[in-house]
């Protein structure tokens, strides 16, 4: 039978006023789960250690916690396989992340969920009620499918960059419900939503990093709803704020030299902040530090306006 050591971090406000970490070492069967291991440490070993969990069957969302760093659901992760991924008998078993610890693993998720309301993650129909009801054809429905898996595990959020840096970013749990309700065909609330969702801490915040992608146990692909939240935004013409002009200054320097013109996009993403850098930048360009605004187009300027038509038919 395999033996694994776990490195848990602690956290007893009641007894102690800082965290700490503690070994536990269980001998268990190839099958047991990192849930069913912190469960029989909790009835074996400690009975204070503190975690969150319900269904046992990954669709309730609440037993998200750190496996050697990564989050993951704690009861669809195998120990043997958390084991294999790093090598060695050790697992570091430690809360979400972007959350304050309230007793070891449970975090305080009230920021979560502030921000998931704040998204309006609810249908907000157009027009007069039907006397049934609204029929959608199954290919409006398939367009939010993805986004319609969230389970609100936090588990993306966890992982987000944008919020470590910026713990008002609205995360991407909440913008995969607001993509799920901005692209529901009977809400009509699209141009109000594409609003909501841009400015500060708003989808042009995302550093796309991917990591929620990668970590989502349910193949939400939240950073992807980010990127269509942007795109919904175009569409409805809301694109005052700073994110949605450095995008759009990203695609007229392809337009129209083929290439990136770095030295473009910040006076076209800002454009007051930018004459107050004039000086600062010409400094830079005397000594060779920024590239020439006066780019010629590159010779396959052809195929690149190809391709950008083609990625506008796609979408
Ligand atoms: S998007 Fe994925 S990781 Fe994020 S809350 Fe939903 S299910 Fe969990
Ligand atoms: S891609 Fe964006 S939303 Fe996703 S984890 Fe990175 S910064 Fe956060």
């Amino acid at each position: 039978m395999p033996t694994t050591t776990f490195d848990v971090f602690r956290y007893q406000p009641d007894l102690k006023d800082v965290a700490y970490r503690e070994d536990f070492t269980l001998e268990h069967d190839d099958e047991l789960t990192i849930l069913d291991a912190i469960l029989r440490l909790q009835n074996e070993q400690d009975g204070t250690l503190a975690v969150r969990y319900s269904c046992r069957s990954a669709i309730c969302g609440s037993c998200a916690c750190k496996s050697n760093g990564k989050t993951v659901l704690a009861c669809m992760t195998q120990v043997e396989d958390a084991k294999a991924e790093v090598g060695g008998e050790r697992i570091a078993v430690d809360p979400i992340g972007n959350f304050k610890p309230l007793k070891d693993l449970i975090v305080d998720m009230d920021p979560f969920w502030d921000k998931f309301k704040s998204v309006k993650p609810y249908l907000i129909p157009d027009g007069p009620a039907p006397e049934k009801e609204r029929i959608v054809p199954k290919e409006a429905m398939q367009k939010i499918y993805n986004e319609a898996k969230c389970i609100l595990c936090a588990a993306c959020y966890s992982e987000c960059n944008s919020l470590a840096a910026d713990p008002e970013f609205v995360g991407p749990a909440a913008f995969a419900w607001g993509y799920r309700f901005a692209a529901d065909e009977r809400d009509g609330d699209r141009k109000k939503r594409a609003k909501l969702y841009s400015g500060d801490h708003g989808v042009w915040d995302c550093t796309r990093c991917m990591y929620c992608n990668e970590r989502c146990p349910k193949g939400v692909d939240p950073r992807d709803a980010i990127e269509k939240l942007g795109g919904i935004a175009f569409q409805e013409g809301v694109t005052s704020d700073k994110g949605a002009r450095h995008a759009q200054a990203f695609l007229i320097s392809m337009r129209t030299q083929g290439k990136l013109n770095e030295t473009l996009l910040v006076p076209y993403t800002d454009p007051i902040g930018a004459q107050l850098d004039v000086p600062f930048a010409l400094r830079m360009m005397r000594h060779g530090k920024a590239p020439s605004p006066f780019h010629p187009k590159i010779k396959q300027h052809g195929e690149v306006k190809k391709l950008l038509a083609n990625v506008k038919e796609t979408i």
